[in-house]
């Protein structure tokens, strides 16, 4: 096993969720962690309580959408850690609706944070692994980028583009750099919490009765950076263990 004392990680969509829950697992492991997200307070929050633990933890406003804004986040990582380690493209919105209700806007938004937000990470983080000939990324896809389901179409299409890229990047990136998918089912969080589509919300809230901790899916993300840096750990499916 590798140590990840010391490793420097960036993770965007920090401040809630899996991203948060990944954040508290990883410092307390011993990495140094780099929160990203657009509510500035809550990132504030949590780097303020990992740091009163001895923790080594700092936080960046960012939209991943805004490629700018993500070159600004890696410099910022590396300002105050001096490396890029760990880069773990989490941030995701996922407001289902079906087809016919054309919320076009929705659809948009889908695309531009887990499709665009993913390509940005790999834009602004890439280059920097390269150089220091050694890194890892780690994107979260979903259980949807193995299947779609009704009202999860486009949802379902973005996570399967970030199996594509993921994939890609593997295949790539040269043999300095690990690239792992990690696919959660059905997981506490608030992604839920922004479907604007009242059946869709309604199927959901019932779905979601069944969901796991987020830390489980951090546990998950920690196993893989554990790994010696010979080993990459491809793809990761977290399911709970209930079925319905
Ligand atoms: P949450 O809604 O709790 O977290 C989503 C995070 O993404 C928030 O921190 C949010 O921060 C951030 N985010 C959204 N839009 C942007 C943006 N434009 N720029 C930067 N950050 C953004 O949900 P989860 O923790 O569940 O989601 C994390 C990932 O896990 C997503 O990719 C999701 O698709 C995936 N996933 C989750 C599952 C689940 O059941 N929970 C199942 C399968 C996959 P802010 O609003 O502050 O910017």
């Amino acid at each position: 096993m590798d140590t990840i004392l010391n490793k420097v990680v960036l993770i965007t969509g920090a401040s809630s969720g899996i991203g948060e829950a990944t954040a508290r697992v990883l410092c307390r492991a011993g990495a140094s962690v780099v929160l990203g997200a657009r509510r500035t307070e809550r990132l504030q929050k949590v780097v303020q309580e990992l740091k009163e633990e001895g923790g080594q933890a700092e936080y960046c406003t960012l939209d991943v959408t805004n490629l700018e804004q993500m070159h600004e986040f890696v410099a910022f990582a590396q300002q105050k850690f001096g490396r890029v380690d760990v880069f773990i493209n989490n941030a995701g919105v996922m407001p289902l609706s079906p087809l016919d209700s054309y919320k076009v806007e929705e659809w948009n938004q889908m695309i531009d944070v887990n499709i665009r937000g993913v390509l940005h990470g790999i834009a602004s983080g890439l280059p920097v692994m390269e150089k220091q000939q050694t890194g890892h990324f780690i994107n979260i896809a979903s259980v949807g980028a193995y299947q779609v389901s009704p009202t999860a179409a486009v949802y379902c299409a973005t996570k399967f583009a970030v199996r594509a890229i993921t994939e890609g990047l593997r295949q790539e990136s040269s043999g300095h750099i690990q690239v792992t998918l990690v696919s959660p089912g059905v997981t506490e969080s608030e992604l839920a919490d922004h479907i604007s589509d009242e059946q869709a919300r309604a199927e959901m809230k019932e779905y979601r009765r069944i969901s796991i901790p987020a830390s489980a899916i951090a546990n998950a993300i920690l196993y893989a950076i554990e790994q010696p840096q010979e080993v990459d750990i491809n793809e990761i499916i977290i399911r709970p263990t209930a079925t319905s």
